[in-house]
């Protein structure tokens, strides 16, 4: 389709954020299977929780303006996913594998930010509020999962991969 207006580009945008979240939602299961740590584990169980939720969030947009979500791949997501799932195939030291899953997995949420930063300001310049409102949630919900993330990280997960399974 012809992007003509910002209406046009916004929606495109969404489709593209809405194939981003259905792709995270086939890997985190992976990252759960795959994660060493135990509160990696659960961060990646329940930031899976949370993104069916954002996924209904971005269904309502839709629905609201009588548009399908589909039609369209995130590539990006495709590939920062890529990324993550040849990590899991790697053999090592299980700690230090949990230490790139971390950073492979922030490197989806920062991702996800700009998106959803960049779908609400839209939506702000267009006068819908309301979508305005439920991306907010969302970009908030992503930010957190960032901060937990770090906290993951320097909170153990990477003296634990410094020290590593092997050497000890
Ligand atoms: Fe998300
Ligand atoms: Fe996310």
């Amino acid at each position: 389709m012809a992007i003509e207006t910002l209406q046009d580009l916004y929606v495109e945008e969404l489709k593209d954020i809405y194939s981003a979240e259905q792709q995270i939602l086939k890997a985190l299961p992976k990252m759960v299977a795959g994660a060493n740590h135990n509160n990696l584990k659960r961060a990646f169980e329940e930031h899976l929780e949370v993104t069916r939720g954002q996924v209904q969030r971005l269904e309502t947009i839709f629905a609201e303006m009588d548009e399908k979500p589909t039609g369209k791949k995130c590539k990006g997501m495709e590939g920062l996913l890529e990324e993550g799932s040849e990590l899991l195939k790697e053999e090592g030291d299980p700690d230090v594998k949990d230490a790139g899953l971390i950073g492979a997995a922030q490197k989806v949420e920062h991702y996800e930010i700009a998106a959803y930063g960049t779908a609400r300001n839209m939506a702000l310049q267009l006068g819908l509020e309301s979508h305005a409102e439920l991306l907010q949630q969302t970009l908030d919900e992503e930010g957190e999962t960032d901060k937990i993330l770090t906290g993951l990280a320097e909170g153990g997960v990477n003296k634990d991969a410094l020290i590593g399974r092997r050497n000890s």
